[in-house]
C-alpha cells in the first residue's frame, strides 16, 4: 500500500526524465508530467509544512471514543467526540509499526490539497501522533461504505446508481484538475450520507499520488486494476500513472453498481474467461457477442463503460464521459431484465461484496 511502507523506489518521480523519454513513459505528455511535478512539488511543501504542526498527544487525551466507522487494511476508523467541544470527527489511526511518517503525512496532505468538493470528506487539517500511531481527523459520514448498499446480483436502484456515478466522477474530476489520480475507487472507499443514497462522499487518499508517478502492481489484480497496470511495466520503474487509471475503475464501479457482480474478476486475457468474451464483442460489436454479465444493461450505459473500459489508456473515456449519458436509462425494462436474468449463469463471477477484503489496485 501506498505510503504505509517505506517508500518504494518505484515510486520515484518522472522529475529529471529526459525530454525525449517523456514520449517513451506510457505516452505522458510534457503538459501532463509537468501538472503532475507541479503537484508533486506542491504536495512536498505541504508534507514539510504539516511534520511540525503535528499535534503530539495520546487520542484519549484530546478525544472521546464513541464507536468503531470502518477497519481499513492497516488501521481503523472511529467515530470520536472533542473531549471540550464535543464535536464529532471521524478519526483515522494507523499504527506505526505499518505506516511510515511520510506514508501518513502523504495522505494528510492530499486531503488537505484537495479542499472542499460536495463528493469528497472534508478533511480537518488536524494530524496527531501519538506514541504508537499517526492519527487524521476528517468528517464523519454516518451511514457506512457504499459497499453495503449493494445488492449481490441486483446492483442499486437505477436512479442511485446514476448519482453515485455523477458524484464520483465530479470527485475524481476535481482530483485530475489537481495533477492527482486517486487510484483505489472502490464501494470501500465511497461513504454514504444517508439511507437513501442520495450523497455520497470519496474517503481515504491513501493511494493518491501525482500524475506521472512511477508505479507496478504489487500483488494480484483485482476487477478494478486498469490492464495497462497488469502488462509488464513499459520501463523498469513502472507505469507513469494517469487518470485514465480511475476512469477504469469508475467504468468498473459503474457495472457493479447496475448488475452487483463484477465484470471479471481480473483484467487478464487468455486468463480470465469473462474479460475475454468483453474483449471479443468489444471488437465486433455484434448483438450475438454480448457476454452474459451484460445482458441486463441498457445502450447507454453500454456506450459509458465501453468508452471507461476501454483497454487502450489514450483512447478511454475521462470520468466527465459520465454526464453525457445521464436521463436515460441505463438498464433494461425490467421485463427484458428478468428474461434475461432466467437465462443468465453469472454465477462464476464473483459478486461484489466477496472482494472487501481484497486488496487495492496494489502499485507499490
Ligand atoms: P484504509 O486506508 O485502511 O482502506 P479507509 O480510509 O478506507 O482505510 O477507512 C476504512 C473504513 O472506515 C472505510 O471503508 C469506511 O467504512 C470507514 N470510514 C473511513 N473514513 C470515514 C469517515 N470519514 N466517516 C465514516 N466512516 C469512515
Ligand atoms: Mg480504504
Amino acid at each position: 500500500m501506498p505510503g504505509k511502507q517505506p517508500e518504494a523506489a518505484a515510486e520515484a518521480r518522472v522529475a529529471g526524465a529526459e525530454d525525449e523519454a517523456v514520449e517513451g513513459l506510457g505516452g505522458l505528455t510534457m503538459e501532463e508530467l509537468q501538472q503532475g511535478q507541479e503537484a508533486a512539488r506542491a504536495l512536498e511543501d505541504m508534507m514539510a509544512l504539516s511534520t511540525q504542526s503535528l499535534v503530539r498527544a495520546e487520542l484519549d487525551e484530546l478525544y472521546q471514543e464513541v464507536r468503531v466507522l470502518g477497519q481499513g487494511r492497516f488501521g481503523r476508523v472511529l467515530l470520536v467526540t472533542h473531549r471540550q467541544k464535543g464535536t464529532s470527527l471521524a478519526l483515522k489511526q494507523l499504527p506505526k509499526s505499518s505506516t511510515s511518517l511520510r506514508g501518513f503525512l502523504y495522505e494528510f496532505c492530499v486531503g488537505l490539497a484537495l479542499g472542499t468538493h460536495p463528493a469528497i470528506v472534508e478533511a480537518y487539517g488536524i494530524g496527531i501522533e501519538s506514541a504508537a500511531s499517526y492519527s487524521l481527523l476528517s468528517e464523519p459520514v454516518l451511514h457506512g461504505a457504499l459497499i453495503a448498499f449493494i445488492q449481490p446480483k441486483v446492483g442499486l436502484t437505477q436512479p442511485a446508481a446514476q448519482r453515485c456515478a455523477t458524484q464520483l466522477a465530479s470527485a475524481l474530476e476535481h482530483i485530475h484538475a489537481h495533477g492527482l489520480v486517486y487510484r483505489d475507487l472502490k464501494p470501500e472507499n465511497v461513504l454514504v450520507c444517508d439511507p437513501g443514497v442520495q450523497r455520497v462522499k470519496l474517503a481515504d487518499f491513501g493511494h493518491t499520488r501525482p500524475r506521472g508517478t512511477m508505479l507496478r502492481l504489487a500483488g494480484p489484480p483485482i476487477p478494478y486494476t486498469a490492464p495497462e497496470l497488469c502488462a509488464p511495466p513499459p520501463l523498469p520503474d513502472g507505469l507513469p500513472i494517469q487518470p485514465a487509471l480511475d476512469a477504469w475503475a469508475l467504468g468498473v464501479l459503474v457495472f457493479c453498481l447496475l448488475t452487483g457482480y463484477f465484470p471479471w474478476d481480473q483484467p487478464l486475457e487468455e486468463t480470465d474467461p469473462f474479460y475475454d468474451d468483453f474483449l471479443v464483442w468489444q471488437a465486433s460489436g455484434l448483438p450475438q457477442d454480448r457476454p452474459q454479465p451484460w445482458f441486463g444493461l441498457a445502450p447507454a450505459a453500454d456506450s459509458l463503460l465501453w468508452g471507461l473500459l476501454d483497454p487502450r489508456p489514450r483512447k478511454r473515456s475521462p470520468v466527465s464521459a459520465v454526464r453525457g449519458y445521464l436521463g436515460r436509462p441505463w438498464r433494461q425494462r425490467k421485463g427484458e431484465v428478468e428474461e434475461v436474468e432466467e437465462v443468465q449463469e453469472v454465477d462464476k463471477v464473483e459478486e461484489v461484496g466477496k472482494l472487501e477484503e481484497a486488496e487495492g489496485p496494489g502499485g507499490d
